[in-house]
């Protein structure tokens, strides 16, 4: 514990469905422990960007790993801001949009293509030192030794209302969205959505960014690591 300390070592992995908080949440702690913050999820959008646009068939496995293989795929840590790139364009906007969205987790199915991002993702762990990492896997497979492993949830109707707010979309059709992709990432072979077994779950519906944020220090200095 006294080593993390001083050697101001910190990761924190933050897993959980869409809609749960992560991303604000994740980005808040990051910011406000000087750390870096990495979205998981932007670089598997970033892959299926560059799928779509090769126009292979998304369920063929082997093209969809050639091409995420060829990608050059780059993404910053910066809480306050990053880039994400694929061959150069900046992709940042448009993986946000429906197409990226629906086609997102038959990619991030492919165990080839999973097994090139996680180890592209632990380089950057590595590299960070102090990171708030979030994602789907992050506490069960790319950060199994993490300092911190944060399961958020909240209810499926929050969940929705907070998508359609962000996207600007209809509820009834977030939550069909939310739910379709929830059952692809829980259900899949490859790395599934999952609670670590050592895992501190969280339930965000009646929670405000905040409140979370705080008990996620108060859980970092209770262990010493920050
Ligand atoms: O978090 P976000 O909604 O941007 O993630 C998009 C998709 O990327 C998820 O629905 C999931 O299919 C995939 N993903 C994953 N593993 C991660 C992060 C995201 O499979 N660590």
């Amino acid at each position: 514990m006294e080593e993390n300390v001083r050697a101001g070592r910190c990761v924190v992995a933050v897993d959980g469905p869409s809609g749960s908080g992560k991303s604000t949440v994740s980005r808040r702690l990051a910011a406000g422990l000087d750390a870096r913050y990495l979205d998981t999820g932007a670089m598997y959008r970033a892959i299926t960007w560059a799928v779509l646009r090769s126009g292979v068939d998304l369920t063929d496995a082997a093209a969809v790993g050639k091409v995420a293989a060829e990608v050059d795929l780059s993404i910053g840590t910066d809480p306050q801001g990053y880039a994400v790139t694929a061959d150069g364009v900046d992709v940042d906007a448009e993986i946000r949009g429906p197409e990226v969205t629906t086609a997102v987790s038959a990619v991030a199915a492919v165990p080839s293509v999973r097994a090139l991002l996680v180890a592209r993702q632990r380089e950057l762990i590595a590299k960070a030192g102090r990171i708030v990492v979030e994602g789907r896997d992050i506490g069960s497979v790319v950060a199994p030794d993490a300092d911190l492993k944060v399961y958020l949830t909240a209810s499926e109707a929050a969940r929705a209302q907070r998508r359609s707010a962000e996207a600007a979309a209809d509820v009834a059709a977030t939550a069909a969205d939310l739910a379709r992709r929830d059952k692809l990432d829980s259900t899949r072979k490859a790395d599934p959505l999952q609670q670590a077994a050592d895992a501190v779950v969280l339930d965000t519906t009646e929670l405000g960014i905040d409140e979370v944020v705080n008990r996620l220090r108060v859980l970092l200095t209770e262990r010493g690591v920050a």
